[in-house]
């Protein structure tokens, strides 16, 4: 694959290439591999903005209006997904097609579903992999977007710089699904359809998460905001992206920025290394003929399970 068209902001090769990484075949992984060396000089300079919350709560809708509107001020924007749900279980949060309609008919806007194989550690590597290529074929804005159930969202916040958590007006914590590591993870939180009737209950939620806010001490130099906003209407969208350049510009200027990439490449190497260890294991031949036999054992009561591990590594 040819990293120059890439460089070179071309769509179709930043398709072909994230369909790359995202292969389990071993001759495609060494092509993506041999690609992301290539292109690593020309990664890290967009700004990275994760945005989760529970199903309805307006993502899409957010997601268009916010992306319609850094299109039209010359940005390039890309939209990844990290969705943890089964194609089964109710579909990928990205596959209806229908979703970003007019976003997706942007030149300036790369839409690209979550990829679906796998378990969700592998997952959110392959979406952090296609970030980087992002990166290389010269946009500005990556958003990764994520279902607001469970670990998806440590995982999405661990890879982007700004993680922003979609409200809805005065429902209750349990209802928002959000629980307080949620709420640590956050650098805003944006109270979506404060419009028509829900625009005082949307005020009133923004001041209980605010006081909420206040009792977390998050480390750091930002202080948490919470804002509220319509996507359906378009207001308060512009604010978001104001506090995310406000947030960047100063992030840049103490060091920050630069810290929290660094701290995020050092837990994805650990991750990757105890992944890459435990694949290389379960398709060792010996390990692949001893393991059921010695399964059977420690089931039987004949072996503890920890004879049972030190007889496959000795
Ligand atoms: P997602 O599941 O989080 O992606 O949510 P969607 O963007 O699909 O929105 C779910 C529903 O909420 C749709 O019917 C939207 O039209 C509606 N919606 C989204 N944003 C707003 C908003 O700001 N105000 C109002 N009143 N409705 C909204």
């Amino acid at each position: 694959m040819d990293a120059a068209q890439l460089l070179a902001g071309s769509r179709r090769a930043l398709a072909k290439a994230i369909t790359l990484v995202e292969s389990t075949r071993d001759d495609h992984r060494a092509q993506a591999d041999a690609l992301l060396d290539a292109v690593l000089p020309y990664t890290g300079r967009s700004i990275r903005i994760g945005i989760s919350g529970v199903p309805g709560v307006g993502k899409s809708t957010f997601i268009e209006s916010f992306g319609l509107q850094l299109v039209a001020a010359g940005f390039k924007l890309a939209v990844l997904a990290v969705d943890p749900s089964s194609p089964i279980a109710g579909g990928s949060i990205l596959g209806d097609k229908t979703r970003m309609e007019r976003l997706s008919r942007e030149e300036n806007a790369f839409i690209r579903p979550s990829p679906s194989a796998g378990a969700l550690g592998g997952v959110a590597h392959r979406t952090r992999e296609s970030l980087l290529l992002c990166e290389a074929a010269g946009f500005d804005v990556i958003l990764v977007e994520t279902v607001g159930v469970g670990q998806s969202e440590y995982e999405v916040a661990a890879m982007v710089d700004f993680f922003l958590v979609l409200m809805l007006p005065n429902a209750g914590d349990e209802l928002q699904g959000i629980k307080r590591g949620i709420m640590e993870l956050a650098d805003a939180l944006v109270i979506n359809k404060s419009d028509g009737d829900g625009a005082g209950l949307a005020a009133r939620t923004r001041q209980h998460y605010q006081n909420a806010l206040h009792l977390l001490t998050h480390g750091g130099f930002w202080t948490p905001r919470v804002l509220c906003c319509s996507a359906l209407e378009n207001h308060g969208i512009d604010a978001v992206w104001d506090m995310i350049c406000e947030y960047r510009r100063d992030a840049e200027a103490n060091g920050a920025l630069g810290e929290r990439r660094a701290r995020q490449n050092g837990a994805w190497l650990k991750r990757l290394i105890a992944e890459l260890l435990e694949q290389r294991f379960r398709t060792d031949p010996r390990v692949r003929a001893e393991l059921p036999l010695l399964e059977q054992q420690v089931l039987r009561g004949e072996l503890t399970p920890r004879a049972a591990a030190r007889r496959l590594l000795p």
